[in-house]
């Protein structure tokens, strides 16, 4: 097995598929089968995007460093590496339409355990992370929200949610388990996760979470307990499960952990509230007609008002436009149910989401 690191979502990819997909890439694009004209039509405009990704420069000049650490998993996913500035994401954007786009630190990679050895200047290449991330929303504040980025098992975590505190250019963190190497059968991972959850709600900031973790049989049991021991720390912050509870593509561990969520849900829908799942990457050209019905009856049992539109860009293309236009609507909902999704904006996604005034 060789899993490809990206900074939003790791995969699990064959050698067989790789090729392949390095065939697919050389071949010139064809037209897309959805783009037809009614289709198209119909689609409500997607205005706010909840999962993008930027690299800083602190992270760009230690991913050489990174992927030949990872090479031993796969290596880096060529997106993860190519350099991509804030004017490239606001292009795609304006192509797409898209007026606001959640920004997500990816300052965690610094201290992932995937890094071996570690640097010693790890801590302070995610501080430096986080100041370049929270810097975009400062500069483009009506079209960036900013999330800054912790390893929430480092001892790390807690004072660099203390130091932006009460620093309105902040929407939330990002917590990305997989590149963290977090278990959620492991206590001591647990009771630091819950602390992080805690201490992000007491200076008010919105949660994203890659939730899978590198367990093989990962699924309803760890979303289990992630229910019962981690998501009350939250309180009534807005936690934003990303990738619909996976890391991209649509598999059984992710229909288990997404079944997982939707039977609390229906069995609570209070608790749930504040929650929201992500769709970025969750299925893409190759998945099959199956595992997209599964998805989508999954989406209606916890209700498509807790679904967001996200992209993961760059990852899965530099191209929003095809990205919403054309690949959001492979996955078979109705107009309705699209229409609730596409137009769905978390309020931390808002440029007043951390104005005094509003709350
Ligand atoms: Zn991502």
């Amino acid at each position: 097995m060789s899993v490809r690191i990206r900074a939003g979502v790791f995969r699990s990819i064959g050698p067989s598929l790789l090729l392949a997909l390095a065939l697919i890439a050389a071949l010139p694009a064809a037209t897309p089968a959805g783009f037809v004209t009614g289709v198209v039509a119909d689609l409500v405009p997607v205005r706010v995007d909840h999962h993008v990704h930027l690299n800083s420069p602190a992270i760009r000049a230690f991913l050489p460093d990174f992927c030949a650490s990872v090479k031993r998993y796969g290596g880096c996913d060529p997106h993860l590496v190519a350099p991509h500035s804030p004017a490239d994401l606001l292009a795609a954007m304006d192509r797409a339409g898209i007026r606001r786009s959640v920004v997500l630190s990816d300052a965690y990679l610094a201290e992932s355990p995937l890094m071996n050895p570690q640097r010693p200047d790890a801590a302070k290449i995610v501080r430096e992370a986080n100041d370049w991330t929270v810097g975009l929303a400062r500069q483009y504040p009506e079209r960036f929200s900013a999330f800054i980025a912790v390893d929430p098992i480092r001892p790390t975590a807690l004072p660099e949610i203390s130091r932006w505190r009460g620093n309105s250019a902040v929407a939330g963190v990002k917590l990305h388990l997989t590149a963290s190497g977090v278990d959620l059968r492991k206590d001591s991972d647990v009771t630091a996760l819950a602390a992080v959850f805690r201490a992000a709600s007491e200076a008010r900031f919105a949660i994203v979470i890659h939730m899978r973790t590198m367990k093989p049989d990962y699924g309803a049991a760890d979303v289990q307990r992630f229910i019962s021991d981690v998501l009350p720390a939250a309180g009534n912050t807005p936690v934003q499960i990303a990738h619909a509870g996976g890391w991209g593509g649509i598999d059984k561990a992710t229909l288990s952990a997404l079944g997982a969520f939707a039977d609390a849900v229906k069995a609570d829908p209070e608790r749930f509230q504040h929650v929201w799942f992500d769709l970025s990457g969750v299925w893409n050209d190759k998945s099959s007609d199956a595992d997209k019905q599964a998805l989508v009856a999954l989406i209606r049992r916890i209700g498509p008002q807790h679904f967001l539109p996200g992209s993961d860009w760059p990852y899965n293309g530099d191209d929003l436009a095809d990205y919403y236009g054309r690949v959001y609507p492979e996955l078979p909902l109705t107009t309705q149910e699209w229409s609730i999704i596409r137009s769905n904006v978390a309020p931390y996604a808002e440029s007043d989401w951390r104005n005094p005034a509003r709350n």
